[in-house]
């Protein structure tokens, strides 16, 4: 199985140092057969090669069956036209990676502030507010004049069912069986409206999965009130990546978000967070977003290529950091703990191996 991991910027080397270790501890134990290739992408490559997107990229990620992408720096990019490319942007276009599955789940032993939370969000992850996928041609923003700034919202019908089809197959697969979908229906009456029509149709094809409506702002609120009243959230980009941010914090934090981008036949381990820049170099970024990003990737290549190992190893490491996180001794900074990020990747290879 060849994976591809790309470190990325800020803390995005330190993370990923730390997963790939305990990929290669995973692989040795569940004689996986994975070879990882690396690739510089973000700031570093743009000293080297006056790009943040190397050329030789999109064919490695081709030649990937999966890849892991540390977080990118992207507010500190230059425009594109001078090297500045969202590595990130163009490999979910690229493989056409439709949804965004981040699961929000409190972890025993932390103190959350939604302590029995466990959801998973469901983002539309090719279209919406962001300017660099709207549009075939072009930005999808720009300005008419200079007191003028538009943007341009992207809701397709084939977009809205997919992902649609794709959460509710995921809560069909949980004890709730729940779909939630989120909306600004009410003020958004065409676009919002067909997200709403087409998502629903999607989901219908989970015949025994219960549908609810809900706008964006009520439940911005409904997840402080009741977060323990949600299994699967699906809704359109922009509203996912903000509601998924607050659902990370709730259930313990931003480092603890793992994240998939997902399409039909690739798939790409992410954490929700960003790179983190205030903390680049301290050997204090938590690296489980990733480490669990990275679990995710493997059950999805356990589940698409009928690989029960794969599953197995998942498996392993969400148990693994798991039992880390019960115990403040074993945690790193962000979550009141005394491990270094280095250390903390020693650890749990220790835990791994000892399994
Ligand atoms: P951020 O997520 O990088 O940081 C927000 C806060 O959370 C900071 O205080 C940071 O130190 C902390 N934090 C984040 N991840 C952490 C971790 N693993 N361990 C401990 N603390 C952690 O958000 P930002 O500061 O708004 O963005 C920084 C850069 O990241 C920007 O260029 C932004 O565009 C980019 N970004 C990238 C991604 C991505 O690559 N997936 C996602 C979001 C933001």
């Amino acid at each position: 199985m060849k994976l591809l991991l790309l470190d990325g910027d800020g803390i995005g080397p330190e993370i990923s140092y730390v997963t790939r270790k305990v990929l290669e501890a995973l692989g040795e134990r569940f004689n996986l057969g994975i070879e990882l290739s690396q690739q510089e992408v973000g700031l570093s490559a743009l000293k080297k090669f006056n790009t943040t997107l190397p050329d030789k990229l999109l064919q490695q990620a081709n030649d990937a069956d999966g890849i892991i992408l540390g977080p990118l720096d992207t507010a500190a990019y230059p425009p594109a036209d001078q090297g500045g490319v969202n590595v990130s942007a163009v490999l979910r276009k690229h493989f056409d990676l439709f949804a965004n599955i981040r699961p929000a789940k409190s972890k025993r032993g932390i103190n959350a502030l939604a302590p029995a939370m466990d959801l998973v969000l469901v983002r539309e992850n090719t279209e919406g507010f962001y300017a660099d996928r709207t549009m075939f041609s072009g930005s999808g923003e720009f300005m008419p004049t200079s007191d003028l700034a538009l943007s341009i919202r992207k809701i397709s019908r084939d977009g809205s069912y997919r992902i649609g089809k794709a959460a509710a197959a995921i809560a069909a697969g949980r004890p709730n069986r729940k779909l939630t979908i989120v909306t600004k229906s009410n003020a958004l009456k065409v676009s919002d409206g067909l997200f709403l029509e087409a998502c629903t149709k999607g989901a219908a094809e989970s015949p025994n999965v219960e549908l609810e409506e809900i706008h964006v702002d009520a439940m911005a609120s409904l997840l402080v009130r009741t977060p323990n009243a949600f299994d699967v959230v699906v809704t359109t980009n922009m509203f996912g990546d903000i509601l998924s941010n607050l659902a990370n914090e709730l259930s313990g934090g931003l480092g603890l978000g793992g994240s998939l981008n997902a399409g039909s036949d690739r798939a790409i381990a992410q954490a929700s967070h960003g790179s983190a820049p205030d903390i680049e170099g301290e050997d204090i970024g938590n690296p489980v977003a990733l480490i669990l990003s990275t679990a995710m990737l493997l059950d999805w290549l356990g589940e698409k290529k009928s690989l029960k190992v794969f599953k197995e190893a998942a498996l392993l490491t969400h148990n693994a950091v798991d039992s880390m996180l019960l115990d403040r001794r074993t945690r790193t900074s962000d979550l009141g703990g005394d491990l270094g990020t280095k250390a903390f990747g020693e650890k749990l290879v220790k835990v791994i191996k000892e399994a």
